[in-house]
């Protein structure tokens, strides 16, 4: 009986944590200001560098909870080939007001014609491979992505890095794990709506400061 408790979670969580999360996140960044401004006052600031704050230690619990599960990923690492931008403009808002500014980000990973397409061209390759038994197309990777993983550490790495896991990695974390990462993935997802009240705030002060 417990099994069956513990496949319902699992089964619950993944439709939580993959399909509806990753929507919402697109959904909000479609809404989300085009541009992050330079924060104009010291308020914002402030704002942005304690969200940033959170945001690091939050990237670190979620690294440490999963440190086990690394060879999962390490055997497939479809996620790191992916020629596209992982910082998004949710990342570059809670970094503008640190030390360390993001210099590049993109729209292109959270928009919802990017991800149907790019899940339609995956589901395909899968099928052709499996069918032809022909390798799968290599494809261009992360600007990250070292010889040993990721050249950023953990605290560093998008948002979108710490809080993206496909069904098939799901898989293998065991219960008690993923009862353990549901309140850091809820924090991770106030992270992204607090970081959207924080552009809209950075933009209309950039409006009326004109
Ligand atoms: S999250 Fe899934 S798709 Fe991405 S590297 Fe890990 S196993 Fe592969
Ligand atoms: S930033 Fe690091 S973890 Fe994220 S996709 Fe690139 S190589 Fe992978």
């Amino acid at each position: 009986m417990a099994r069956v408790g513990e496949i319902a979670y699992k089964t619950a969580f993944i439709g939580r944590w993959y399909f509806w999360y990753n929507l919402e996140l697109a959904l909000l960044h479609a809404v989300a200001p085009k541009a992050t401004p330079l924060w104009l006052t010291r308020q914002l600031a402030d704002e942005a560098r304690s969200l940033d704050q959170e945001r690091q230690e939050l990237q670190v619990k979620i690294f440490g909870l999963i440190r086990n599960y690394g060879s999962v990923c390490a055997a497939c690492g479809a996620c790191c080939k992916e020629n596209v931008q992982r910082f998004t403009a949710f990342d570059a808002a809670v970094r503008t007001g640190g030390p360390m500014p993001l210099q590049r980000y993109g729209r292109e990973i959270l928009s919802l014609p990017w991800m149907v397409s790019n899940g339609i061209q995956h589901t395909w390759q899968r099928v052709m491979h499996a069918v032809t038994r022909t390798p799968m197309p290599e494809s261009a990777v992360c600007e990250h992505l070292g010889k040993k993983g990721c050249t950023l550490g953990h605290q560093e790495r998008p948002m979108l890095c710490a809080s993206w896991f496909c069904p098939k990695y799901l898989r293998h974390i065991e219960h008690r794990d993923l009862k353990r990462m549901a309140p850091l993935l809820r924090d991770m997802e106030r992270l992204h709506f607090r970081a959207a009240r924080l552009m809209r705030r950075g933009n209309h002060s950039l409006r009326h400061s004109k």
